[in-house]
């Protein structure tokens, strides 16, 4: 692949002959971890599309996920604006980090300010998710148990009206009224989702179809 030893020409290793590579997921662009690579592991995580790292207090090459099973999918590698740090977009197979944390950053060393503004993007996605786990796991006095027992057309009579509520909101000048039957109506439209077995990857690929 001539192309490919075009770009390694590009890779600056430090004095020990190591580079560090710095581990993103893919899908949430979550920071995973970074370990050191040389040309060797480098070279067999092109070979293999799986990452190889070299072990500093090991001297030895470890594929991530050998032992663990959490192995990380290369889908992408890029290189910084001097050669001397990869960034490797991987799937990650269970989770990165050998404590069990998703991540190895858990550590905070300067507290983030702000918290309070903060707000979570992937709420959409934990709110499905826990519908789905209702599902499968009924809880005693749950709404969304007592949707899915009541049945398909519960469910549509609920989106039904919710739609309706969000039209009438919308005449309001304050907007307080719309955001908050806006939320119901998708929390209920996730629900209908669930009740079809349609997941969020599928809609996930429909709307990415159109943006392209
Ligand atoms: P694994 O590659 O997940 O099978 O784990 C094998 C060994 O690699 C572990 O016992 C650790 O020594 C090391 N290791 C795995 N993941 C990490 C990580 N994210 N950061 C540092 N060391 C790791
Ligand atoms: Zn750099
Ligand atoms: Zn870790
Ligand atoms: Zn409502």
């Amino acid at each position: 692949m001539a192309l490919e030893e075009m770009a390694l020409d590009n890779i600056k290793y430090d004095d020990k002959g190591l580079i560090p590579a710095i581990i993103q997921d893919i899908n949430s662009k979550e920071v995973l971890m970074m370990a050191y690579m040389n040309a060797e592991s480098l070279e067999k995580t092109l070979e293999t599309g799986t990452t190889w790292f070299w072990s500093r207090s090991r001297g030895a090459l470890w594929n991530k996920g050998e032992t663990s099973g959490h192995f990380q999918y290369v889908k992408a590698i890029n290189y910084d604006c001097d050669g001397d740090t990869l960034l490797i977009k991987v799937e990650q197979i269970g989770v990165a980090c050998h404590t069990g944390a998703r991540n190895c950053f858990f550590n905070e060393l300067v507290e983030q300010t702000n918290r309070e503004n903060e707000v979570d993007i992937t709420i959409l996605e934990k709110i499905y998710n826990v519908i789905k786990d209702r599902k499968l796991n009924p809880k005693e006095g749950s709404y969304t148990n007592y949707l899915f027992d009541k049945g398909i057309d519960k469910i549509l009579k609920k989106v039904g009206e919710e739609n309706a509520e969000v039209i009438i909101a919308a005449k309001n000048i304050n907007k307080e009224e719309l955001i908050y039957e806006t939320s119901d109506l998708i929390y209920h439209l996730f629900v209908l989702l669930n009740e079809k077995e349609v997941s969020l990857e599928e809609i996930y690929k429909e709307l990415n179809k159109r943006h392209n």
